[in-house]
């Protein structure tokens, strides 16, 4: 068993990968079977809740002029636009994760993959891209799913194939989970996550 108390490898892990791909279900069976070892960051966002999301659990839901407040502020270690709205990781929400000893965990898109990768100070994480087994599939789950209004799906569905297309471009060399079956997936991403001490 690996271990699920310090010491663990702490270095920030950020998952990426196209809306509807699988990163919330394979986030959410990591943290419950490692509930004292990992942290998730907790974004901000200007989206409005969904079902069943609660404002500091999933995401700190905001306005749009407090994000821009906070964007002024240099609040955020990353932000970006998606589809009609706004996320950011604040620096406050990853020291709250260190400051609990764990292994902080960032569930970005794109644009925040990049500036964190090319943060100056922010310590080099480990990438790890999540993947439809095929375009086919990923609309089915994003349509499934029945979250976003259809002239959101079709953003989310554009918006990743230019995840897909950056994530083949070597810019951060993620590790790639194809998300086809699920137990398959969590498992290959297990390893890859705590593998070294399994
Ligand atoms: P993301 O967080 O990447 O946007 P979700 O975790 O919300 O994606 O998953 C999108 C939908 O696909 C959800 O309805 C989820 O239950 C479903 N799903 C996730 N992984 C699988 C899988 N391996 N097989 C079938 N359905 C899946
Ligand atoms: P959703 O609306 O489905 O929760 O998230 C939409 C997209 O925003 C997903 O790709 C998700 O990973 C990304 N996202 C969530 N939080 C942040 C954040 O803090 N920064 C950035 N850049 N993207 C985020």
């Amino acid at each position: 068993m690996p271990p699920t108390t310090p010491p663990f490898d702490t270095t920030p892990i950020v998952v990426f990968g196209p809306s509807g791909a699988g990163k919330g279900t394979l986030l959410q069976k990591l943290f419950a079977e490692f509930p004292d070892r990992f942290g998730y960051s907790i974004s901000h966002t200007t989206r409005a809740p969904r079902p069943g999301e609660t404002h500091g659990k999933e995401y700190n839901f905001t306005s749009m002029e407090k994000f821009q407040e906070m964007v002024g502020q240099g609040a955020f270690v990353e932000w970006a636009r998606y589809g009609s709205n706004c996320y950011g990781t604040s620096v406050k929400a990853v020291e709250e994760v260190e400051g609990r000893g764990r292994c902080c965990v960032l569930e970005i898109e794109m644009e925040g993959v990049k500036q964190v990768a090319n943060h100056p100070t922010f310590p080099r994480p480990r990438f790890v891209f999540i993947s439809p087994p095929s375009p086919e599939v990923l609309e089915k789950r994003l349509r499934s799913r029945g979250t976003d209004k259809e002239e959101e799906v079709l953003k989310r569905l554009e918006q990743g194939k230019k995840e897909m297309e950056f994530a083949k471009s070597g810019g951060v060399n993620p590790k790639v989970v194809v998300n086809d079956d699920l137990e398959r997936a969590y498992k290959e991403l297990k390893e890859w996550v705590v593998g070294k001490e399994s």
